[in-house]
């Protein structure tokens, strides 16, 4: 379930293995692609960059390769021409003299132009970066008040990438309990502060997943947890994957939920609903 934090981190793997080199062979395992590889294979990668759950590598001649990760989407790095043992398909291969990147099982990849990368529907519709330094909680404020998102669920807000880029499954459902927020409150029906608090950890809890490989709990606890046995799976999460366990906070039985087909978990006590 690659997120914001996964796809920054994929992309700074991927930059520590090819940036600034030059891509001696450029690989595509999809058909309509394997006309670019002869204007991609001999440029030097220029850039690595993520726009939410997209990844764009630019190359010295003005192209841009474009990747969504989708769900199952997975990059390795590792030396040049080696391949890890995977029954998935290969989608994309970037070799260097000494180091390889390989994107597998996706499908939504293009190699876009300067313009086509401007006029972009996929990036072009997308809100500000969760991850990105200039995204602040203040903006995030803002977007929660404005025509586009104010009537509406905050379960189906948050994952909306127009609203912000990056939030994904997981997140929305640790954001909403470090809000204190019930899913099924709109933002019109938050006070200021809850707004705010609200903002707040939409900025703050993709940085944290981000710094510390995925862990959004409270981090002395996690920290905790694993020392005494806990799995990295286990002790990550506040709510996600817990249901029927007790809340660290109150100790009261996490829910599950689903929101536009996707699980989504409740704290029944430390989140506000509509009714309270
Ligand atoms: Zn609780």
């Amino acid at each position: 379930m690659p997120e914001g934090p996964e796809i920054r981190r994929a992309a700074d793997a991927v930059s520590v293995a090819i940036l600034g080199k030059v891509a001696r062979q450029v690989q595509f395992g999809l058909e309509p692609l394997k006309r670019f590889e002869a204007d991609l294979s001999g440029q030097t990668v220029s850039s690595v960059s993520t726009r939410g759950k997209a990844m764009l590598i630019g190359f010295d001649n003005g192209l841009t390769l474009f990747s969504h990760n989708q769900l199952y989407g997975r990059w390795y790095t590792l030396p040049a021409f080696q391949y890890p043992d995977s029954e998935r398909q290969l989608r994309i291969a970037i070799h260097t003299s000494d180091m390889s990147a390989l994107l597998y099982s996706v499908s939504d990849i293009q190699v876009l132009d300067p313009g086509a990368l401007q006029q972009h529907p996929f990036l072009a519709k997308l809100g500000p970066d969760v991850l990105a330094a200039s995204t602040s909680a203040d903006e995030v404020w803002q977007r929660l008040t404005a025509k586009p998102f104010v009537n509406r669920r905050l379960g189906a807000v948050l994952t909306d990438q127009a609203f912000v880029a990056g939030l994904g499954n997981y997140l929305r459902s640790e954001v909403l309990f470090l809000a204190g927020l019930d899913p099924e409150l709109k933002p019109k029906e938050c006070s200021r502060e809850e707004l705010a608090r609200l903002a707040e950890a939409i900025i703050a809890l993709p940085r944290q997943s981000y710094a510390t490989g995925g862990i959004t709990a409270d981090l002395p606890r996690a920290e905790f947890l694993m020392k005494n046995g806990a799995s990295f799976e286990r002790a990550r999460f506040n709510l996600f994957r817990r249901e029927g366990l007790p809340c660290y906070r109150c100790a009261a039985r996490i829910q599950q939920r689903k929101i536009g087909g996707q699980q989504i978990y409740v704290c029944p006590q430390c989140q506000r609903s509509a009714d309270t």
